[in-house]
């Protein structure tokens, strides 16, 4: 066993831990003892030298460390990491149970007491991300945790995230174990097959957290003239065509993502319409111009805000694609308007739809209000796990 290496903290920081938030800020150290490497367990201390728990070290990163356990007489060892991932997955056995899916976010980073490591099930395949050298240094302890859960055939890893970059990791991506991941790979969800872009689709390749979403756009969509802006592979235009949708146009900017759309559709057996590839900002623009009308917009963009230094400016995007929307909707018609930027606040987001909604001169009334699904859960002690947020709207 090296000799325990340990960081001390200033005061302030330690008011923070008591609070069980799992991020030491790299301001928050006053001193290193020993001379851990990136993703060693450390010794979290404060400033009188009290021992309150173990930490994955991370030296390149502002977050400095990240703890495992707020109880200094727990250790980190193999069995604890493989352990929390295996109670994490427990979790989500209700949901996996239930008959609604088969696919699942199994673990969720911090929110799981897992920090840095996003597993999601899709059938009998696990496609995980690493984003954080904690994580990244217990790899083949969670690889194996992973893959001896029941009725797991293959585990993927697709660490290709940018967060990777602020950590000092490279990205990596490819098999962990098992055999390799079907080209065909689909999430069965409420009747509906999802295509899962293991290798090459956005995340780990299907966004499991519009989930409760979906079974809301199929409540609106009937009879509805559907206009689905960033459609990705079309999970929510597929919804509204089998619920019975009027007409759907999709817009994305990625080809091959609309060219699943058009397999996610044959897939389902229905006809998801129009899909359009082009910038959903001059498509929207375009749209407006020509006096088009739609009865439900769905307004999915991608994280727009990385950092709160961002919020401005994506304040700013996220008032000009609701704005456009508000002005394309039909009286009587529904919004559904997402932000999945973690550093914008449901209320913030509020605020710039109705600035949105006002420069639109339009009446918008809230009638509901979306979340990220329950297996991507939000510990009270760590709200910044809540990152996706949305608000359906009706107009006059
Ligand atoms: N609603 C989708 C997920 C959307 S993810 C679902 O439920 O599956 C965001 C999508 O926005 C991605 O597919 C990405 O290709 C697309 N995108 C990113 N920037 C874009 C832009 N400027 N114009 C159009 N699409 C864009």
């Amino acid at each position: 066993m090296p000799p325990t290496s340990s960081v001390w903290l200033k005061p302030a920081a330690e008011r923070s831990l008591a609070r069980r938030h799992p991020w030491v800020f790299s301001g928050a150290v006053t001193r290193v003892e020993g001379s851990p490497e990136a993703g060693d367990t450390v010794l979290v201390k404060g400033a009188d030298g009290t021992s309150l728990g173990w930490a994955a070290y991370s030296p390149a990163s502002r977050i400095r460390a990240r703890m495992w356990t707020f109880d200094p007489a727990e250790t980190v060892t193999p069995s604890f990491v493989a352990a929390r991932a295996g109670a994490a997955a427990a979790r989500r056995s209700a949901l996996l149970a239930g008959g609604l899916t088969d696919s699942a976010r199994l673990v969720f980073s911090e929110a799981d007491g897992v920090p840095g490591l996003v597993a999601d099930r899709y059938g009998d395949t696990i496609v995980c991300q690493l984003t954080a050298v904690g994580a990244d240094a217990w790899r083949e302890v969670l690889a194996d945790a992973l893959f001896a859960l029941p009725g797991v055939e293959c585990v993927y890893e697709r660490s290709d995230a940018d967060v990777r970059e602020r950590e000092g990791l490279q990205a990596r991506v490819g098999l962990m174990r098992g055999r390799a991941p079907s080209p065909t790979l689909v999430a069965n969800e409420g009747g509906f097959r999802f295509a899962v872009e293991v290798e090459g689709g956005h995340k780990t390749g299907f966004y499991l957290d519009q989930r409760d979403a979906r079974a809301a756009v199929a409540q609106w969509a009937p009879g509805r003239r559907v206009l689905n802006v960033f459609s990705y592979t079309g999970a929510f235009s597929v919804i509204a065509a089998r619920a019975g949708a009027a007409a759907i146009t999709s817009i994305d900017s990625s080809g091959p993502a609309l060219a699943v759309a058009a397999r996610n559709a044959t897939l389902n057996g229905v006809d998801i319409g129009e899909l359009v590839e082009a910038d959903a900002f001059t498509a929207l623009r375009g749209l407006r111009d020509r006096a088009k009308q739609y009865d439900l917009i769905l307004l999915d963009p991608p994280k727009l805000a990385n950092s709160e230094q961002q919020l401005d400016k994506a304040s700013r995007a996220y008032k000009d694609l609701n704005l456009l929307a508000a002005k394309l909707l039909a009286p009587g018609g529904v919004l559904m308007t997402w932000s999945c930027s973690g550093a914008m606040t449901m209320d913030l987001f509020q605020k710039v739809v109705a600035g949105a909604a006002l420069d639109a001169r339009r009446e918008l009334r809230i009638i509901g209000r979306l979340h990220q699904p329950s297996d991507h859960p939000v510990p009270l002690s760590f709200p910044e796990a809540e990152y996706l947020k949305g608000l359906i709207l009706e107009a006059e």
